[in-house]
């Protein structure tokens, strides 16, 4: 256990505070969540890589720098709500509930519903609720939303989103006409009908998969669980 704390330790400052996460919340967070507990059994030893692991159905939990930059990115404080599209194996989410006041999580796939709830319920983590669905519809009923993050690029940010956002509110979500390669895009709602947006830098994530996103793939072919990566310089 104390050597998945020191490779913890050492993830936070060879990938976070080397490539520029400087939010000592979000370092904190890092430091906390236990990554090992959201990757299949097999792939402990790996948990503290610089890179995304396969969780099932052709999915991935994302690499720990892009959790870090993508939470610093949303800003997020103790009273917040969080959408989180792509709940995967729960991890962001743990890590944004570690942040906030509690996390809507959203996965369309239902064996990754149902292993994200068990692992969160396993750590104890009881502010963040994971539904199963298609996130590009939102979730209405618990909106507005401090923040908006998704782990899974689509071709634009979902219309619906924008509604959903409180004002001042944030959306952090990958964005690019192709599948899977996006810019990481923060926009940030600054009033009724005023949304400014700024690009993090390039990223590859798996494709957001719904009616306000890609199509579903053909059975035959992969959602694709290519690398996701990083620009050594961003942000
Ligand atoms: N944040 C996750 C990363 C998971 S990868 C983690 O920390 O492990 C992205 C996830 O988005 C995948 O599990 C994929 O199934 C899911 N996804 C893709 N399109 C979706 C959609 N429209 N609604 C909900 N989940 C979606």
């Amino acid at each position: 256990m104390s050597d998945f704390n020191e490779a913890r330790e050492r993830m936070v400052e060879r990938q976070l505070v080397r490539r520029g996460i400087c939010d000592s919340r979000v370092l904190d967070a890092m430091r906390r969540v236990p990554r090992e507990a959201f990757v299949p059994d097999c792939l402990r030893d790996l948990a503290y890589e610089d890179r995304p692991l396969p969780i099932g159905n052709d999915q991935t939990i994302s690499q720990p720098a892009i959790v870090a930059t993508m939470i610093e990115a949303a800003e997020l404080s103790s009273a917040d709500i969080v959408l989180d599209v792509g709940t995967g194996s729960g991890y962001a989410a743990a890590v944004a509930a570690a942040l906030s006041a509690h996390v809507h999580s959203i996965e369309r796939h239902a064996d990754l519903v149902a292993m994200a709830r068990d692992i969160l319920a396993r750590l104890n983590i009881s502010n963040v609720t994971v539904y199963l669905g298609d996130g590009t519809a939102g979730l209405a009923e618990h909106a507005p939303y401090d923040a908006i993050i998704a782990a899974a690029g689509g071709p634009h940010i979902p219309g619906i989103w924008r509604k959903q956002l409180a004002i001042g509110g944030r959306i952090v979500m990958p964005v690019g006409c192709e599948r899977h390669y996006q810019k990481l895009v923060k926009l940030v709602r600054r009033s009724e009908d005023d949304y400014e947006s700024s690009s993090l830098g390039e990223v590859s994530f798996v494709p957001l998969v719904g009616a306000d996103a890609w199509p579903a793939p053909d059975a035959a072919q992969s959602d694709g669980a290519a690398p996701q990566r990083i620009q050594e310089t961003s942000p």
